[in-house]
C-alpha cells in the first residue's frame, strides 16, 4: 500500500498535495505519457515525477505501458491510469432530483441514473442519494468492490474542508454539514464541491478546458454561475464563495433577487427571471420555460423582450469577469442553453462593448450538456480528492449504520 504523503496544512484544501495531484492529472489526462514528458508539463524534476510515481504504481493506480522498452522505472516508459482499479460516484443535488453516474479512475461514465426527491428538504435529499448511490453500485459488482469515494455537486457555497454547505439560495438551505451526513448515510468518503465548480474540474481535465489555463465557466438555468481556473488552478475563495457571478448587480435598484439584494444578474437572466419579466410585460404567467421560448421564438414582443434583457444583463456580467481575470476561453453551458438562439445576440453585443479587451480576445463558446455532466464534475472532484489525499482505500470512518447495507 501507497505511504501516506505529507499533506501540505497550511495551504488550502486542493493544494493538500499538489506535487501527487499534478503527476495523476497529467496520467489522467494526458496518458500513456513518459516521466520524462510529465517532468516538462508539470515543471517538476524528472527525479521528483519518478518518486511520486512509485507509490502509485506500487498500488496499482499507474502502470508502465507493456511492450514497451527501457526497463522498468526508466524515463521514457510511458505510464497510463489503470481504470478499473477503483471507481467513484458523483451526484448533482438539485430540489427536485438527484443525478447520478459511477466514473472509473480515468473519469469515464460507466453508470448513470437519477431519482426524483419528492421534496428540496434535506432529509429528503440525503435519502435520495443514499438510494442513488445504492442503485448504482448495485450495477456491478466491481462498483460495490471497489468504490469507496463520493463527489456530491449543490449550488451555493461550500466549506470544503468542513463538508458544509453554507448558504445554498436555490436550494434554501444554511450551513448543512451535507458531507458528514452523507458519509454516515452511505460510508463513502463524501467530497462536497459547488455544482459549477464541479462542473469546471471536469473540463478542466476532460473537456474544452484541457491546456487552458486561464478559463471560466459560466452556466444559465435556474440560477446563474460561474467558475473560475485561473493559471490552472480552480477559485474558490476564502469562505467558498468565489465566482458568484449572479450575485453581481447589473441593474441597480431592479428586481429583488432571493440572496435580499436587487437587480442581480440572476435576478434578470435566470429562468424564473425571465418568466417574472414576461408577467411584468403583460404576457402569460405560470408558463414554464420551454412555452416563454416558444412565444420569443415565434415574435411575441413580451417574451422576447424579456430574453433581449437577460441577454443585455449576461453580456453585462460575463464582460465584468472577463474585465476581472482575462480568461481565454468562457465556456457557457447549463440547461438555460436552450435559448441560446434568443439570448446570444444580445449577449454578444453588450459583452464586446464592455470589455477593456476586443471581444476576441476573449473565447466565448456555448457548449449544451447533459445534466449528467454535472454529476459526473462531481465524481471528477472525488478522483481529485484521491489525488490529493492518502491514496488508502479505507473511508475515513468505517463502513457502520446505513452505509454498511450498501456492500451487501
Ligand atoms: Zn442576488
Amino acid at each position: 500500500m501507497a505511504p501516506r504523503q505529507t499533506a501540505d496544512r497550511e495551504g488550502p484544501y486542493v493544494l493538500r498535495d499538489r506535487t501527487r495531484a499534478s503527476v495523476f492529472g497529467a496520467i489522467v489526462t494526458k496518458g500513456p505519457i513518459a516521466r520524462s514528458e510529465i517532468a516538462q508539463l508539470t515543471g517538476l524534476s524528472q527525479a521528483t515525477v519518478t518518486k511520486a510515481v512509485a507509490p502509485m504504481i506500487a498500488a496499482g493506480y499507474v502502470a508502465e505501458q507493456e511492450g514497451s522498452s527501457g526497463g522498468r522505472g526508466r524515463p521514457r516508459v510511458p505510464l497510463h491510469i489503470c481504470p478499473e482499479r477503483r471507481f467513484a460516484v458523483g451526484v448533482k443535488v438539485t430540489e427536485r432530483e438527484a443525478v447520478g453516474v459511477v466514473v472509473d479512475f480515468a473519469g469515464r461514465v460507466v453508470a448513470g441514473g437519477r431519482v426524483r426527491l419528492e421534496s428540496p428538504e434535506v432529509p429528503e435529499a440525503v435519502a435520495g442519494v443514499r438510494r442513488l448511490v445504492r442503485q448504482l453500485l448495485a450495477e456491478k459488482p466491481e462498483f460495490r468492490e471497489r468504490t469507496f469515494d463520493l463527489g456530491v455537486a449543490v449550488g451555493g457555497a461550500v466549506d470544503l474542508d468542513r463538508k458544509v454547505l453554507r448558504a445554498s439560495p436555490i436550494l434554501g438551505w444554511q450551513d448543512v454539514p451535507l458531507g458528514t451526513l452523507l458519509e454516515e448515510r452511505t460510508g463513502l468518503r463524501t467530497v462536497v464541491e459547488n455544482d459549477v465548480n464541479a462542473l469546471a474540474v471536469a473540463e478542466q481535465w476532460f473537456g474544452v478546458g484541457v491546456d487552458v489555463p486561464w478559463f471560466a465557466v459560466v452556466t444559465l438555468g435556474a440560477g446563474v454561475g460561474s467558475a473560475l481556473v485561473l493559471d490552472g488552478k480552480l477559485m474558490h475563495g476564502a469562505r467558498g464563495a468565489a465566482g458568484e457571478l449572479g450575485h453581481i448587480v447589473v441593474e441597480p435598484g431592479g428586481r429583488q433577487c432571493r440572496c435580499g439584494n436587487r437587480g442581480c444578474l440572476e435576478a434578470i437572466a435566470s429562468e424564473p427571471a425571465i418568466l417574472a419579466s414576461i408577467a411584468e410585460a403583460g404576457g402569460p404567467s405560470g408558463i414554464d420555460i420551454e412555452a416563454a421560448v416558444g412565444l420569443a421564438r415565434a415574435g411575441d414582443a413580451p417574451a422576447f423582450t424579456a430574453f433581449m434583457r437577460a441577454g443585455v444583463a449576461l453580456g453585462a456580467g460575463i464582460a465584468t469577469l472577463a474585465n476581472l481575470v482575462n480568461p481565454a476561453r468562457i465556456v457557457l453551458s447549463g440547461e438555460g442553453l436552450v435559448a441560446s438562439d434568443l439570448l446570444m445576440g444580445s449577449l454578444r453585443e453588450t459583452f464586446a462593448a464592455r470589455t477593456l479587451l476586443p471581444a476576441d480576445a476573449y473565447e466565448l463558446i456555448t457548449r449544451p450538456l447533459p445534466d449528467e455532466a454535472w454529476a459526473r464534475g462531481a465524481a471528477a472532484v472525488a478522483l481529485r480528492d484521491i489525488f490529493t489525499g492518502p491514496l488508502e482505500e479505507s473511508p475515513n470512518r468505517p463502513l457502520r449504520g446505513a452505509g454498511s447495507s450498501l456492500t451487501p
